[in-house]
């Protein structure tokens, strides 16, 4: 089980790393995965998604991740020594990368299984605009709703490492109160993209699709702008999950409080 899971977030890995699809370059971007409720598999620091193994992944305790989270201001050295003692084999080569927590936040969800993070160049024209918000105020298009969510969340910019992590839980648990699901995507101001999914194939998918939808709203602009579906279209195409997301995800937090 948990081989096969690193197995998936390898393969999911390489494929959001491949050069044609421009989503990274370098050492940029991150993925993980759920293993079961104690520990998760995360990318280490200096490994490049295209090319990763399964020796790029370190498996991390959920709780230890958590705690820093929620709980006093660290340093960076705090931090790394933090994410170090966080490894379930404290031998295994490897070290968590910096944003080891915003994805153990993400990982926290019901069925979400897979992350992944990437700063694709379309959407980076987008998250790096003066337009980044009001640009994104509506939906251009049904497979966008279908595929990527009736909205996504706007994460204004932090600091990557812990303050990112903070900014993206609190907003995580505001969208769910809001929408009554928790968001697939969620575009990061002046940084890039997170996806968040049951599967690997759908952080894939979604990932696709987000990118194609930044890519449509940027060439509104060469025809006077977006024109987003109206409320009613929308409502047509989105079906609104049921109360019990909600109740789930509001009876965690209150449980780890
Ligand atoms: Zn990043």
């Amino acid at each position: 089980m948990t081989n096969d899971t690193r197995n998936q977030l390898v393969e999911l890995s390489q494929n959001l790393g491949r050069p044609e699809n421009d989503y990274v370059i370098l050492g940029e971007g991150n993925t993980s995965a759920k293993i079961d409720d104690r520990t998760f598999w995360v990318k280490a620091s200096g490994t490049h998604l295209g090319s990763i193994t399964a020796a790029g992944f370190v498996q991390v305790y959920f709780e230890p991740v958590l705690e820093m989270l929620n709980g006093p201001d660290l340093s960076d050295s705090q931090i790394k020594a933090a994410l170090a003692a966080a490894k379930v084999d404290p031998a295994a080569p490897g070290h968590p990368s910096v944003e080891t927590a915003f994805h153990a936040a993400c990982l926290q969800l019901p069925d979400v299984n897979f992350v992944g993070h990437t700063h694709p160049t379309t959407v980076n024209m987008l998250t790096c605009s003066v337009a980044f918000e009001t640009a994104v105020q509506g939906r251009l298009f049904p497979d966008e709703i279908v595929i990527c969510g009736i909205a996504p969340l706007l994460i204004p910019y932090a600091d990557p490492g812990l303050p990112l992590a903070r900014e993206i839980q609190r907003r995580l648990l505001e969208y769910v109160d809001t929408y009554g699901e928790r968001p697939k995507v969620a575009l990061m101001q002046n940084h890039g993209l997170a996806v968040l999914a049951p599967t690997a194939r759908q952080v894939e998918n979604i990932t696709a699709m987000a990118v194609k939808t930044a890519r449509i709203l940027r060439g509104t602009f060469d025809f006077g702008g977006p024109h987003f579906m109206s409320a009613e279209n929308v409502a047509r195409i989105y079906t609104r999950p049921d109360e019990h997301y909600r109740q789930n995800v509001i009876g965690r937090g209150q449980k780890n409080d």
